[in-house]
């Protein structure tokens, strides 16, 4: 008998369809379509793979509003965030669009009378991409998007909580131009990813968190495949004493609540001088009093429900063991229970400090704890007492203090006067527990390539 995922909406906790999951023999079957069908793929003239892309990227565009509703329905995510989300995806396929071909360009980095070295770049093959839910559009065009401008054919594992948007990708991609068999879905949860990736792939790019990327890589090892992962954070920043306390505020409550805190480089921890700590601690609550929480497909919602269930006891579990440890509760912390769906009311713990899980495991939703510090020394080592690297960033008027703080971090990613961000144009990647390897900028298209060196000596 046939598994089946059943979609629920978070908001309601209604069921919205049932899908079919993929079996053993139907990701065979997929992996050897997908490897027939890549050879002419990657023969293609680069402006078959180009125009494909650019008319997905059209696609998108001239339907954003549908497709953020569905997003918005399935994940629970607020829909002005869903139309940011896909309204925004397009400047990244715009980026390996515009970037791709140079990357792909043959290069002689030597040659004299009797021999000539070159270096051309050949795809991997079958690549599968497994993917998150928070931002499928974003995190998938990461992957997708480069893989298959330079001639990879994806077997693309929607998360289980982001399938119909995973569905809707595929159907916009083969309308698109791309072959059926080039980019093929494969559903269901993490049985069938963890069966995707052991199949002969040239690569496995994964998105999600810590536990399962440290389940993957151990699996891929045993095949020597190539792995990327992108995972979590337990990203910090540090407002200075030299900080305007009410603009850090501003940025940092966004920073951490956008999304319902369910980001992989959401702030998830706050540092502040001793000296702002007061009026910081002030303008934040305020500005984080001021996002309502409600129905995602409201346009003024700005927080809506966890997009899985199991997270509010997990939440929950974080804010009473730091209040347990001394933290104070300012707002939120607990499950709304009076209505359906999973409303968890935002939490902002102060008074935190090391002891306290909401200072060391990723907390992803709507909660962060704030600490106290008494000068640079002190923030420095509170940033860096974490398994994770994804991003860290410092709230301060002079860019040479800032800097002093931001060398001294090991994290892919670093902010000054500002936090949650990524650009195409810049590398992403995670150290540490947050991840091997690199997607977005000329970095991130590389990825989907392998050198080959000739020696060509003249007869
Ligand atoms: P998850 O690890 O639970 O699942 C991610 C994907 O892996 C899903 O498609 C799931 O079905 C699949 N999966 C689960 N077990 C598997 C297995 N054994 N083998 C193969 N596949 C398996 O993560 P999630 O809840 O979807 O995403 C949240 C996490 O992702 C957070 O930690 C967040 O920080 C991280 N994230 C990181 C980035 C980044 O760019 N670094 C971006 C988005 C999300």
């Amino acid at each position: 008998m046939s598994r089946s995922l059943n979609i629920v909406n978070p908001a309601t906790g209604a069921p919205i369809r049932k899908v079919p999951m993929d079996s053993s023999a139907s990701i065979d079957a997929k992996a050897a379509r997908a490897r027939r069908a890549q050879i002419d793929w990657a023969k293609a003239p680069w402006k078959v793979r180009r125009d494909a892309l650019a008319k997905f990227d059209a696609l998108l565009k001239a339907e954003k509003q549908p497709l953020a509703k569905l997003l918005s329905l399935e994940t629970g995510k607020p829909i002005s965030h869903a139309l940011a989300e896909v309204g925004s995806v397009t400047g990244r396929i715009r980026f390996f669009i515009d970037h791709a071909k140079r990357v792909l360009s043959e290069e002689t980095p030597y040659a004299d009378d009797s021999i000539t070295e070159r270096i051309s770049y050949d795809p991997l093959g079958v690549v599968a991409n497994i993917s998150a839910w928070n931002y499928p559009y974003f995190v998938g065009a990461n992957v997708f998007v480069p893989a298959l401008l330079t001639g990879n054919a994806v077997l693309y594992k929607p998360s289980e909580f982001s399938t119909l948007t995973g569905i809707k990708i595929a159907d916009l991609l083969h309308r698109a131009g791309v072959p059926k068999a080039v980019f093929i879905p494969v559903l269901g949860d993490g049985r069938v990813g963890a069966q995707l990736i052991e199949r002969p792939l040239g690569g496995i790019y994964f998105t999600g968190s810590y536990a399962t990327g440290a389940r993957i890589a151990a699996s891929a090892s045993k095949r020597l495949t190539r792995v990327q992962l992108e995972l979590g954070g337990k990203d910090p920043a540090y407002v200075m004493e030299d900080a305007d306390p009410a603009i850090a505020a501003v940025g940092l409550a966004d920073g951490a609540f956008y999304n319902t805190g369910q980001s992989c480089c959401a702030i998830e921890r706050i540092y502040v001088h001793k000296s702002v700590y007061a009026s910081f601690v002030e303008a934040f609550v305020e500005t984080v009093k001021g996002f309502k929480m409600g129905d995602p497909l409201d346009p003024a919602t700005y927080i809506g429900p966890l997009t899985r269930p199991q997270r509010l006891g997990f939440l929950e579990n974080q804010v009473q063991d730091a209040v347990r440890k001394g933290a104070s509760r300012v707002m939120g912390g607990r499950r709304v229970s009076k209505s359906p769906g999973n409303y968890f009311l935002p939490a902002v713990l102060t008074d935190c400090d090391h002891r306290m899980l909401v200072m060391r495991e990723e907390s992803f939703g709507p909660l962060i704890g704030i600490q106290k510090v008494s000068g640079d020394a002190e923030a420095i080592r509170l940033m860096k007492d974490t398994d994770y690297g994804l991003t860290a960033g410092v709230y301060s008027k002079h860019f040479p203090h800032a800097k002093t703080v931001l060398d001294a971090m090991d994290t892919g990613s670093v902010y000054w006067n500002c936090c949650d961000r990524v650009s195409p144009n810049l590398p992403w990647s995670g150290r540490g527990h947050s991840g091997i390897g690199c997607t977005l900028g000329v970095h991130g298209i590389s990825a989907f390539l392998q050198p080959k060196a000739w020696h060509l000596r003249r007869p």
